[in-house]
């Protein structure tokens, strides 16, 4: 029987649209967006039309995306290549992706200091808990908009508000928020936000980084002067005008998409006999992690990819470790080795969210039982 693929927050598949959108621009349209021939002036403005679809999705200016070739890069681009000046301080949340932990502890080589900010044992940074760590001193504040591990919602809106009061800057990493949150930056007037691609129904080797005027960001690579002298390379052209397709789409189908990740969790959760959800004061629709106290929870994902169910222990980056995921250390949760998270999409049918449950119930009575 074909697997039960429950992984959706570690990557989707390709929507046939951005899929048609791109393929043109592998072969037929295949020019360099950098040659100043009416060949290459095709390829260019194929670039700068998905350029526009990118920014409408989040209300931005066009001039303010910068295309990357992935979530992490985008992170990168954001705090490694930020005008930090005379402050010497950055806040970053302490349930961050490791794209951006790792970021911090370059900063940290760098003679800076990194504050985490912990969140509430629901999952949340609290305005009150910005406010213990800020100070006049702070540059830059990270708090992700979409908690990869509980899908717990952020609120980024009033975090930026309070850093912008401190004269800080506030960077989102939004890799998990497109296809459920209003991202519109003129509402939550954040100054960085970065999203990939793959997140969102679109191929993978893709992202982007918002950035508004006033933040003057350092090249991070460097050679032409491809994406506003920011990120030199020639541009992935149909990764690109693949994204620019899905997002319109994520943003124009976002309600129901809510609606059907919203309905297929609910079967699964109804179905579920054994485990504990992980509470989350605040969770976006078709992300959890459940902890099955007493079995580990790689062995489980394991014994459960081998049955026909396929979740993850943690970020996808990191689900070939045996550590517990950090964001479920920082809210306190019991016995966090045990979790393990199961994330729904737009292909997950309500069969398959029972049958997948079904399989759990009987693979961790099995593994109680075997010890
Ligand atoms: N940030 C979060 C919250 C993620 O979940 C991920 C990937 O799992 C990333 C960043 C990295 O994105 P990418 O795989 O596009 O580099």
């Amino acid at each position: 029987m074909k697997p039960i693929y429950l992984d959706y927050a570690a990557t989707t598949p390709v929507d046939k649209s951005a899929l048609s959108a791109a393929r043109p621009y592998m072969n037929s349209v295949f020019f360099n967006p950098s040659s100043m021939h009416s060949l290459g002036r095709k390829a260019y403005a194929a670039v700068e039309k998905a350029r526009q679809k990118v920014a409408r999705a989040i209300n931005a200016a066009p001039e303010n995306i910068i295309f990357t070739s992935c979530g992490t890069e985008a992170i990168q681009q954001a705090m490694l290549c930020f005008p930090y000046g005379e402050k010497k301080k950055v806040i970053v949340s302490a349930i961050e992706h490791d794209s951006v932990t790792s970021c911090a502890n370059a900063i940290i080589k760098r003679g800076m200091t990194v504050e985490k900010v912990m969140p509430t044992p629901g999952g949340i940074i609290t305005a009150e808990a910005l406010k213990r760590v800020i100070d006049q001193n702070t540059a830059l504040v990270c708090v992700m908009t979409v908690n990869n591990q509980t899908g717990a919602v952020q609120p980024i809106k009033e975090l930026a508000e309070i850093s912008h009061s401190y004269g800080a800057a506030f960077f989102t990493d939004a890799v998990q928020a497109v296809c459920t949150q209003n991202l519109d930056v003129t509402q939550t007037n954040v100054d960085m936000l970065a999203a990939s691609a793959h997140k969102f129904y679109s191929l993978k080797g893709c992202g982007f980084l918002y950035r508004k005027n006033a933040v003057k960001l350092d090249p991070l690579m460097l050679g032409g002067r491809q994406e506003y002298g920011l990120r030199a390379g020639t541009e992935n052209v149909p990764s690109i005008v693949a994204m620019g397709e899905a997002i319109e789409r994520a943003v124009q189908f976002r309600r129901e998409y809510i609606e059907h990740v919203s309905a297929v969790e609910k079967a699964f959760f109804g179905a579920l006999t054994v485990g504990e959800k992980v509470f989350v004061e605040n969770g976006t629709d078709g992300i959890s992690s459940v902890v099955f106290d007493g079995v580990n929870g790689g062995r489980l994902a394991i014994a459960l990819s081998m049955s026909g169910v396929c979740c993850s222990v943690g970020s996808a980056c990191s689900s070939g470790s045996a550590t517990p995921p950090p964001t479920l250390v920082a809210m306190g949760v019991k016995s966090p080795e045990c979790a393990v998270r199961f994330s729904f999409g737009k292909s997950t049918t309500t069969d398959e969210a029972v049958r997948a449950a079904h399989i759990v119930n009987l693979t961790v009575d099995k593994l109680k039982k075997n010890g």
